[in-house]
């Protein structure tokens, strides 16, 4: 099921460059080549046509994205083969769940790029219907923790 994007409108509105499509192990080689790794950490996405793009972690996943509706979404890093050594679904601007996995796993395969099988850290997101806070759910503690309602 499609993901979309629930973040602030003004980051939305913002015309970032859209993410590099990595359809190949030749795609991957020549983003990788030319990306910055002072930070190891990417920001990606998976859009509705099942590619993945890759951005700086800086970007936000909705400028990965294009705007448009995506899959998954979270960070990710490589060794220099193609090899994945961190997915998250980390995205406050989709907040994935972590059952979205297979569309990463699909993404990858379909690039040949090895992968571990499962995101190496999950996060579960809850929106407080009391204050508005985006909650990270961590340790099954379901409750906002600006104002401490119970979120599930
Ligand atoms: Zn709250």
């Amino acid at each position: 099921m499609p993901y979309r994007y629930i973040g602030p409108a003004d980051i939305a509105a913002r015309a970032f460059p859209a993410g590099r499509p990595i359809r190949s192990r030749a795609d991957f080689t020549a983003w990788y080549s030319g990306a910055d790794h002072r930070d190891p950490l990417f920001t990606y996405v998976v859009t509705t046509d099942g590619v993945l793009r890759v951005a700086p972690r800086r970007s936000e996943h909705v400028a990965c994205a294009a705007g448009a509706d995506v899959l998954a979404a979270g960070e990710i890093g490589f060794d220099p083969s193609g090899r994945v050594v961190e997915v998250t679904n980390q995205s406050t601007g989709y907040c994935p769940d972590p059952s979205c996995w297979p569309a990463v796993a699909a993404a990858l395969d379909a690039a040949g790029l090895p992968h571990p099988g499962g995101f190496t850290s999950t996060f579960v997101f809850g929106h407080c219907p009391v204050c508005g806070h985006l909650n990270l759910i961590k340790d099954d503690d379901y409750t906002c923790a600006v104002c401490g309602t119970a979120l599930a």
